[in-house]
């Protein structure tokens, strides 16, 4: 086959262009038979695996170079250093160990997607007081007030690992991204959507990141020099657990107010 690029209505097409020859009897050619084959769409996959394949090498050279430099410091460092590249060593390997699950869990989304995954029904509150149970030392050791508001049994269609991350995923962020006050969880179902709600005090979102902070690898452009470690994965895997879901996400959001996301999934009664 042969690739050819074709403007059509302005834009580029790649059709795969193959050219058999048609024979006689006698083998000889009589005539040619050409298929097009319109495939830009899975051109368009390609390359958007390809970034996302760069993507991933350029995030885990930072940890993996690290980790060597380090080590190779730790070996002939006077004994008062040791410790603190000790420190440096477990954070990184720490943040190498949340890329490679990050990336896992967006590759599973990924064929999930494609496949049909069969859901069930998932009481939604009952996920959710188990990912604030989890999340209760690490805000009590940032001084945070945890607050939750449950409906009673709110069901959904769904995933519950997957939509147990989601929670955890935003729960997490909140904490992290909130040096004093109050998160609060809250949750309610109408006819159409159960709601999950979390909201913190926190430092806010810039005007400037809001609208990527969903993408993958992207990290607010202050946090990235802060001492705050992160994969830039967390939120990227919400959506897509979201999307899974039928569901949407939205986020307000005042820099040193704080930020509230909302989760809407389905609604679905018996
Ligand atoms: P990570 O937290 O690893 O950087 P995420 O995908 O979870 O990656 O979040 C992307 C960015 O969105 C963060 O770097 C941060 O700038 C911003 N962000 C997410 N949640 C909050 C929050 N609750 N408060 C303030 N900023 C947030």
């Amino acid at each position: 086959g042969e690739l050819v690029h074709q403007k059509k209505h302005g834009a580029l097409y790649d059709i795969l262009l193959t050219i058999a020859p048609v024979r006689d009897q006698n083998g000889e050619i009589v005539n040619y038979v050409a298929t097009q084959r319109d495939i830009t769409y899975r051109k368009e996959l390609d390359r958007l695996k390809d970034i996302f394949v760069a993507d991933v090498s350029h995030e885990l050279r930072t940890p993996t170079t690290n980790i060597g430099l380090y080590l190779e410091l730790l070996e002939s460092a006077p004994a008062e250093k040791k410790s603190e590249y000790i420190q440096v060593l477990k954070e990184q390997s720490q943040l190498l160990r949340r890329l490679v699950e990050d990336i896992l869990d967006l590759s599973r989304l990924a064929i999930g997607k494609t496949r049909k995954i069969d859901f069930e029904a998932v009481d939604l509150s009952l996920l959710i007081e188990q990912a604030v149970t989890a999340h209760t030392p690490a805000a009590q050791q940032a001084g945070l007030e945890l607050r939750v508001e449950l409906a009673e049994h709110i069901n959904v269609r769904g995933d519950g690992h997957y939509l147990s991350r989601a929670i955890q995923n935003l729960i997490g962020n909140a904490i992290q991204y909130t040096p004093q006050g109050t998160v609060k969880v809250k949750d309610w179902q109408n006819s159409e959507w159960a709601c999950l709600e979390i909201q913190d005090t926190g430092i806010g979102i810039p005007e400037e990141d809001l609208p990527h902070i969903f993408e993958r690898f992207y990290r607010g452009r202050e946090i990235r020099q802060s001492k705050i470690h992160g994969t830039g994965l967390g939120l990227a895997i919400v959506k897509e657990i979201v999307e899974l879901h039928n569901g949407r996400i939205e986020v307000e959001s005042k820099v040193g107010v704080g930020s509230v996301f909302r989760l809407y999934l389905p609604s679905w009664r018996d």
